[in-house]
């Protein structure tokens, strides 16, 4: 269900945001790409857009994620100073231009692109909303998946197991998200299903919801224990308790504004109500406002 509303345009803009429509306008000559360890031969590397998860060893170099294409030589030089081998594989957790915009750049260097089947649809679609007419998110050929998956699918690489799956409610920061568990490292790469320490963004239009969402968190809650470090897709490196912190919030958001609806309250009179209030100051700080988080579960919990 599609609804006509300024949901809509937000998502449109913040797509241009996130996409290559705002790489004019951006500069990247300032951003510092960084890298961190986040366990044996599995790093974390920051600069603009989402946090890039990568496992080097012999076999070369398999990444989760590639932020945007002006960054990619950043993130090369990043990496050689951790390894010599070649990027062989990418995986996107999901089709935002702030997780994918390195993909042509790399596919071009000879790495595989992998990710969900709804990536390599999302990236290729155009859509049309009559309040905003149509939306392209067409991305380069050399960009697309080659390799797409529907369920899961697990690597045997640098002499590790690296487990993908989607989760099987299919619908969380968008409908094509993938997790990925660095199984003997004990790390995750939750894409954007996780933010740490702002509000998430829950992309409605292409088949967010935050009731799957939620579950995708609980369900990695569930596999991790207390050594367990996880990459988020914006936001420092965490660990099991502070993603439970975030699953309660959330629990709790969803809670107030379900029984907003069940009152039959407008998404304007919810969003007065101000449901999120004890949980802004700590986490209303990122480019997600409470009204924005507070919509996007409204909007979620109407249509399904
Ligand atoms: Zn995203």
């Amino acid at each position: 269900m599609r609804r006509p509303t300024c949901t809509v345009i937000l998502a449109a803009v913040l797509w241009a945001v996130l996409s290559g429509d705002a790489l004019a306008q951006r500069d990247f000559d300032a951003v510092e790409v960084g890298i961190e360890v986040v366990a044996d031969g599995v790093y974390m590397l920051t600069g603009a857009g989402g946090n890039i998860g990568a496992s080097v060893g012999a076999d070369g170099t398999f990444l989760v994620d590639d932020q945007f294409a002006p960054l990619t030589e950043k993130i090369l030089a990043a990496l050689a100073t951790v390894t010599e081998g070649p990027v062989r594989f990418v995986i996107n957790t999901h089709f935002h231009g702030d997780h994918t915009g390195g993909n042509e750049n790399l596919g071009k260097a000879g790495a595989v692109i992998v990710a969900h089947e709804n990536v390599r649809k999302r990236m290729t679609m155009e859509e049309f909303d009559a309040s905003v007419g149509p939306t392209s998110h067409s991305a380069p050929p050399g960009a697309l998946p080659v390799i797409t998956f529907a369920e899961g699918l697990t690597f045997h690489w640098n002499g590790a197991t690296i487990r993908v799956f989607h989760h099987e409610d299919g619908h969380a920061h968008t409908d094509g998200d993938a997790i990925i568990h660095f199984v003997e490292a004990n790390v995750f790469h939750m894409g954007d299903t996780y933010f740490n320490g702002m509000y998430p963004f829950i992309d409605v239009n292409d088949g967010g919801s935050v009731q799957g969402l939620i579950e995708v968190v609980s369900h990695v809650i569930d596999l991790a224990d207390d050594d367990t470090k996880i990459i988020p897709g914006h936001g420092p490196l965490s660990d099991k308790a502070e993603l439970r912190v975030y699953r309660d919030m959330l629990q709790s958001i969803v809670r107030a504004v379900r029984a907003g609806i069940d009152r039959g309250l407008t998404l304007e009179a919810m969003v007065q109500e101000a449901p999120t209030a004890e949980y802004d100051a700590d986490w209303g700080g990122g480019f997600i406002s409470a009204e924005r988080l507070i919509e996007a579960c409204y909007t979620s919990l109407a249509d399904r």
